[in-house]
């Protein structure tokens, strides 16, 4: 723990400064329920200017400090305890745009963007699949979606930003202009600064979704039906689940697949379906306007609030696992996983992306042409720890296996990771980190709860 220090010692800020216990309660959790650690304070700052100041009193007093998006980490990497969480979400304005451009400030969600950008006739390229987290929460770790088999991660469709380092320095980045920086914090895990803004590049966007759900009854067909559809590109968006029939215990594999277009214009069926192999019987298709598609989790979330597994632990594990191994590591862990692995409101999720669209330095994955996103996201009960650090056990296991296989985790993971595993994951990368970290954070006072440099909770 840091040196407790006097509040009354802090900058003058624009922005509130709370230790009141709730406060200091909710940003000692999180999404995964699982890391409970107190700050002394939480900042809600009002300006750029306000960041500035608290990192740079952070880093001259040696006390932690981390950037609190929408707080849907699963293990704590928002979190510093004894020391200083910034709630980012107030600074939240989405600026005005110009061109195919939209200036955002970190704290602002993806369902805020759309809400500027759509009446321009503009979206973001990638969204994830939930859109109430922020800018700047999902470009620390990537930002990957359905879309990201066309236009690369969230990180890949940023062209600068605003970002305050480790020393409280507010400095503006691209790829033309500090570029060391641009790329040491974008997917960077906060390790170098904290963004404040970012521009985003949007694209023209369709009105409607239509969006078809097939089932198969063989991985085999699945993964390839997968791949073609992927390589090709044919729809604009592509994830896929694995679902487990509780009574008999075998799984089934659902495509999700979805063409946006703006009408009169249709889908083609045939030309989108004709040479799958789906089961015909079962398939189902469903239309939408496009913001309703994008933010089809709205409806699951207001059921598991109402359940309350959304607020019960989400030990998660999600990796990026090779070409060549995806049906073997697939085939051998969906054998050993039950209900009771992945919880009641668990999920099992697996798509491919095409390395080549991912430009985003830090986002490591495997050296095939296509890489797989296989994401168990585990429910824990509550009042369980032992069986909260059961999955966490399952997830180190499988994390090794697809490690000694040529994986690479996608960081968003309730997993503990030593320096040496981070060091692994970042392979060529990591000499550039390790530098960009000392430069920019010389004090190693960010984002301590990632525990990139020295190690992650055990
Ligand atoms: C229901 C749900 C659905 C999800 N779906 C997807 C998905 O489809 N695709 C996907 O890619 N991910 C998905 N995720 C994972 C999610 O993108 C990451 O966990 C993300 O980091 C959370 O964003 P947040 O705003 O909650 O950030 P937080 O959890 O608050 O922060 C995440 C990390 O980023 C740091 N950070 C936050 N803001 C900043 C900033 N401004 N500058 C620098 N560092 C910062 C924090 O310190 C922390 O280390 C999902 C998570 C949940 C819970």
């Amino acid at each position: 723990m840091p040196e407790p220090f006097d509040l009354a010692d802090l900058p003058a800020l624009d922005g509130d400064v709370l230790d009141d216990d709730a406060s200091l309660a909710a940003a000692a959790q999180d999404w995964g329920h699982i890391v409970q650690a107190r700050p002394r304070v939480v900042v809600r700052p009002a300006s750029q200017a306000d960041v500035a100041a608290v990192v740079a009193f952070a880093a001259d007093r040696g006390v932690p400090v981390a950037a609190r998006g929408a707080g849907h980490s699963p293990f704590g990497q928002g979190q510093a305890a004894g020391g200083i969480v910034l709630d980012m979400t107030s600074l939240a304005t989405v600026h005005a745009g110009t061109g195919n451009r939209l200036v955002v400030d970190a704290g602002a969600r993806w369902q805020q963007v759309l809400g500027a950008s759509l009446p321009r006739g503009l979206t973001p390229p990638v969204l994830t699949d939930y859109l109430e987290l922020t800018v700047g929460g999902t470009l620390a770790v990537g930002g990957i979606g359905g879309a990201t088999h066309h236009h690369g991660m969230q990180t890949d469709t940023v062209t600068e930003l605003e970002v305050v380092t480790g020393e409280g320095e507010l400095v503006h980045c691209s790829a033309e202009e500090n570029g060391e920086l641009f790329d040491a914090v974008r997917a960077g895990l906060g390790q170098c600064g904290i963004v404040t803004r970012a521009t985003l590049r949007l694209q023209p966007a369709k009105q409607r979704a239509r969006r078809w759900k097939l089932y198969y009854d063989t991985l085999g067909d699945f993964l390839a039906d997968q791949r073609t559809t992927v390589t090709d590109g044919r729809f604009d968006y592509v994830e896929g689940q694995l679902l487990l029939d509780d009574e008999t215990r075998e799984w089934r594999y659902l495509l999700e697949a979805t063409s946006y277009f703006s009408l009169p214009d249709q889908p083609d069926e045939e030309a989108l379906l004709g040479d799958l192999s789906f089961s015909r019987e079962t398939a189902e298709v469903e239309e939408s306007t496009y913001l309703e598609f994008l933010d089809r989790m709205a409806e699951g979330e207001a059921i598991l609030r109402e359940e309350g597994s959304w607020f019960h632990p989400h030990p998660w594990l999600n990796v990026f696992v090779p070409d060549d191994e995806v049906e073997t590591i697939v085939a051998d862990t969906l054998a050993e996983t039950g209900g009771e692995d992945l919880g009641d409101s668990g999920l099992v999720m697996l798509y491919p992306v095409c390395r080549e669209k991912l430009a985003t330095p830090l986002v490591r994955v495997p050296s095939s042409d296509l890489v797989w996103l296989f994401a168990l996201l585990r429910t824990g009960k509550p009042y369980d720890p032992a069986g909260v650090a059961r999955m966490i056990q399952l997830n180190a296991g499988l994390y090794e296996r697809v490690k000694a296989l040529g994986g690479t985790v996608y960081p968003a993971n309730t997993l503990p990771m030593t320096e040496k595993d981070w060091k692994d994951h970042f392979g060529d990368e990591w000499e550039k980190l390790e530098a960009a970290k000392k430069r920019y954070d010389p004090k190693g006072v960010l984002t301590v709860g990632q525990g990139v440099f020295g190690g992650s909770h055990t």
